[in-house]
């Protein structure tokens, strides 16, 4: 139905068609714009709130389309996964970000970076060795990558996904479930799942100062992580107050704008730099 959409009939769009084409547009400059460094990979840092020390940092992807502005990255990654592209991106974010752990010589320095992943990528035969290939190539230790997976993401085809993510972790990579709290979850195969940390929503933690059912949705769900042997990452701290409140409840690293919102590489390696006086 491609075509039909680009025929303005008698200037009457409807917001279909608009919507349409936007999604379009967006898909056949993404390749292009991956190639020309239109789309760039930020770095937003993770911090121990108890030693006030960074741990590392969540890759996120930046898309400055030049007649679109700022595309979310949520409208672009759902644009792209629809059509079966996402794991262009995905091997993209990897390098980029294998590339950063090379240059800041992190095997040294502990840190570890995150790298989402998607439910299309948990269905590549090939993640693990690619992965790999890549760690050896820029000689960096697996233990420096973590990645981020939905609980979701991986029931789409549990199976196959495990697979993954079991490769993954005998690899020695971290593996984290993100976006917890906001889908369906299984306790009992969350127990059977290889992950080492939890990362609660930020939509539980962003209004965590004035609202007492998130304090105790946030709280039960430090204590369930540590039962199960696992670390517990708050996304979408913004405040003195939340940061204070997670650190005298347990929580193992903080990520938010309190801190530091995503950085490109070199600024976030500045950012870093910082604590390492
Ligand atoms: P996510 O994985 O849950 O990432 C966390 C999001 O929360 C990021 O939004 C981050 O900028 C935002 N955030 C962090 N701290 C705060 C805070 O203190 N306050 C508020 N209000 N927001 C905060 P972002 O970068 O817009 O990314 C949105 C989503 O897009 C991500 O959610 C992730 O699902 C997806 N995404 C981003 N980059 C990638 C990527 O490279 N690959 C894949 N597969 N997905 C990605
Ligand atoms: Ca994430
Ligand atoms: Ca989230
Ligand atoms: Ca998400």
């Amino acid at each position: 139905h491609a075509r039909q959409s680009y025929v303005g009939v008698s200037g009457y769009h409807s917001g279909w068609d608009e919507d349409h084409l936007r999604r379009l547009q967006l898909l056949s400059d993404f390749r292009p714009a991956l190639e020309c460094g239109e789309i760039a990979l930020y770095f937003q840092p993770k911090i121990t709130p108890a030693a006030s020390f960074p741990v590392g940092g969540e890759a996120l992807v930046r898309w400055h389309h030049p007649q679109l502005g700022f595309v979310n990255p949520e409208e672009f990654i759902n644009v792209i996964e629809s059509a079966g592209q996402i794991s262009l991106l995905t091997r993209w974010v990897i390098e980029q970000t294998i590339i950063l752990l090379a240059r800041l010589h992190s095997e040294r320095q502990h840190l570890v970076i995150s790298i989402n992943l998607s439910a299309l990528d948990l269905l590549e035969d090939d993640l693990c060795e690619y992965v790999t290939a890549l760690l050896q190539k820029y000689r960096v230790g697996s233990a420096c990558l973590c990645f981020e997976v939905t609980e979701s993401a991986i029931m789409r085809e549990a199976d196959k996904s495990l697979g993954n993510l079991e490769r993954l972790h005998q690899l020695g990579a971290l593996l984290s479930i993100d976006d917890y709290g906001t889908g369906y979850s299984s306790l009992s195969q969350l127990k059977k799942l290889p992950v080492d940390e939890l990362k609660i929503d930020k939509s539980f933690v962003l209004d965590l100062d004035n609202n007492a059912d998130d304090k105790q949705i946030v709280k039960s769900t430090i204590e369930l992580s540590h039962s199960l042997g696992l670390k517990v990452t708050a996304e979408g701290v913004e405040t003195a107050l939340s940061r204070d409140w997670l650190l005298a409840n347990g929580c193992d690293t903080l990520q938010g704008y309190y801190y530091s919102k995503a950085l490109p590489g070199a600024e976030f390696e500045q950012w870093l730099k910082r604590f390492l006086l």
